[in-house]
């Protein structure tokens, strides 16, 4: 399950916590230029068309009792930390997206843990900065972040899975992502207006509308969306092998290997004060065919004996049956910053 978090209209937020004299007033965020543009408009504005990306005079136009706040970057960008620092706080993968957006990758959380960890971090935003922040969650990342935008502000959006498809369906097709005002001017033309007629076109319509990018769409339409959570970590995995002097037939002396190279992988996490979700191993037969398997474990670990019995089982599923062996490799992925969650593992 993946979190999609979402400070509501962020400056004026800001502005408003910081200035009390402001609240429940239309609250516009904005430069002093004279070609200043709207930045953040609060929720008391918005009635009135004020919006982002609006030059000041028309919001002023637009609504005359408008509170124009200067911004302060300075002020936002330590917020913003502190907002990232709670949302990392847990060890899970955190994709920024802008200095008030993020998804967070709740890797093996089933979806109603899913649901409370992203409240807890809600509460722990307003308890800490006084922000309102709108949260989706749901299986992808696309759905997510519709879910969020469609719950502010101060919302939380589930959309459970199995429900993506029907959650979608009477969305603009605009909502999908790569479908931009262009794209959707054209669909409307073929009478295709809402996400779920995307998801019912058969192949040759949908070839013929979309192209190669056809299938992609359709998928993303249906709530099929693989893209993982980014973070910014530089280390995607860990991984260590041993070449042997000679090949070796005995499962008991590869996992003798197993053993050292989970203490090794382990000792290494330690190190980075990282986790591991997902354990691998890849093995040389003397014959140089390779093949790997893998696995991912319920929660991110360090422990090695964790590591092990993972590697273990990945080793058995390799049903290398008295194979002999020239190399073998022990690898770590998935990983997320701090200490594993404590819980039941397996
Ligand atoms: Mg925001």
């Amino acid at each position: 399950m993946i979190a999609h978090f979402d400070v509501d209209a962020f400056y004026a937020s800001v502005a408003v916590r910081d200035d009390p004299s402001l609240s429940g007033k239309p609250v516009a965020v904005a430069g002093s230029s004279r070609r200043a543009v709207v930045l953040t408009a609060s929720y008391e504005a918005r009635p009135f068309g004020v919006r982002s990306a609006m030059p000041l005079y028309k919001a002023r136009a637009a609504c005359p009792q408008l509170v124009v706040v200067r911004p302060d970057m300075a002020k936002y960008k330590q917020v913003s930390r502190e907002i990232f620092a709670i949302l990392e706080r847990r060890g899970h993968a955190v994709e920024g997206l802008s200095m008030d957006e993020a998804f967070v990758d709740f890797a093996g959380a089933a979806p109603a843990a899913a649901v409370a960890l992203a409240a807890e971090l809600r509460g722990e935003i307003l308890a800490a900065t006084g922000l309102t922040v709108s949260a989706g969650v749901a299986s992808g990342k696309m759905i997510a972040k519709i879910a969020s935008d469609s719950c502010k502000p101060n919302g939380l959006l589930a959309i459970a899975p199995g429900e993506e498809a029907q959650f979608l369906a009477p969305l603009p097709v605009g909502r999908l992502w790569g479908v931009g005002p262009k794209t959707q001017r054209r669909l409307l033309a073929y009478g295709i207006g809402t996400i779920g007629e995307v998801a019912a076109l058969d192949d040759a319509r949908l070839h013929e509308l979309f192209g190669s990018w056809g299938n992609d769409v359709r998928e993303l339409a249906r709530g099929i969306d693989r893209r993982s959570v980014e973070s910014e970590r530089e280390t995607k995995s860990i991984s260590t092998e041993e070449t042997f002097e000679y090949d070796v037939t005995d499962e008991r002396a590869l996992i003798d290997v197993l053993r050292q190279h989970a203490r090794e992988l382990a000792e290494k996490l330690t190190a980075e004060n990282l986790s591991a979700a997902t354990v691998g191993v890849k093995i040389k037969r003397a014959d140089f065919t390779l093949v790997g398997r893998q696995t991912h474990l319920e929660e991110p670990t360090r422990d090695a004996r964790h590591i092990f019995r993972a590697a273990v089982y990945c080793l058995r599923r390799a049903r290398l049956e008295g194979a002999a062996v020239r190399l073998l490799g022990t690898r770590v992925a998935s990983l997320v910053a701090g200490e594993p969650l404590q819980g039941s593992l397996f």
